[in-house]
């Protein structure tokens, strides 16, 4: 199974998809995470793209499919993957659908994780004090979340349009959320 966790920054898409990977043993893909082990490796990629995260801007379009690229053959050896802060622009989604097509594979499902605006930021303050990620600062959260607003969220009607996008109350406890997930997935035939 193919399957796209979707939702605003702080939704909870990182924690309920590695609760997935234990419970399911499904594959997670993570561009964020994928890009904060760039920056941390030092690597020419980390040093391109650790301003534009740290200011809360998407990195460039071709940066990110090509790291999903590079992913989906252990993804699809196990069976599908995860996406997780993938696709969150109209290219990237695109990207997406071609990618899996040459795989015979495609998207089955999109989780849309719904967190009203005020609990995200209550969130984002919450993991600041507690992690320090730099793009957790008010300011790049602000841009973090503009940027959903503008070439995120637009995506929602295309994976409607296609019967694909299943809604989700992320403001529950992560057991509440998760469980609602679980009902959402069994009920999903791939
Ligand atoms: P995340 O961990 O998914 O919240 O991503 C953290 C940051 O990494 C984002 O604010 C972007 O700067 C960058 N990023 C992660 N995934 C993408 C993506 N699919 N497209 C563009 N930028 C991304």
């Amino acid at each position: 199974m193919n399957l796209i966790l979707f939702g605003p920054p702080a939704a909870g898409k990182g924690t309920q998809a590695k609760r997935l990977v234990e419970a399911r043993g499904m594959v997670q893909l993570s561009t964020g995470d994928m890009l904060r082990a760039a920056i941390v490796s030092g690597s020419p990629l980390g040093l391109k793209v650790s301003d534009i995260m740290e200011r809360g801007d998407l990195v460039p379009d071709d940066i990110v499919i090509a790291l999903i690229e590079e992913a989906l053959p252990a993804a699809d050896a196990a069976g599908g993957a995860i996406f997780d802060g993938f696709p969150r622009t109209v290219a990237q989604a695109e990207a997406l659908d071609d990618m899996l097509s040459h795989k015979r594979a495609r998207i089955d499902v999109v989780l849309r994780l719904r967190v009203d605006d005020e609990a995200l930021v209550a969130r984002i303050v919450k993991r600041f004090a507690e992690q320090g990620r730099a793009d957790d600062n008010p300011d790049s959260f602000k841009v973090r979340l503009a940027a959903y607003n503008a070439q995120t969220a637009p995506l929602l009607p295309h994976y409607r349009a296609q019967g694909k996008l299943i809604e989700v109350d992320g403001m529950g406890t992560v057991e509440q959320v998760a469980r609602e997930i679980d009902a959402a997935l069994d009920g999903v035939r791939v």
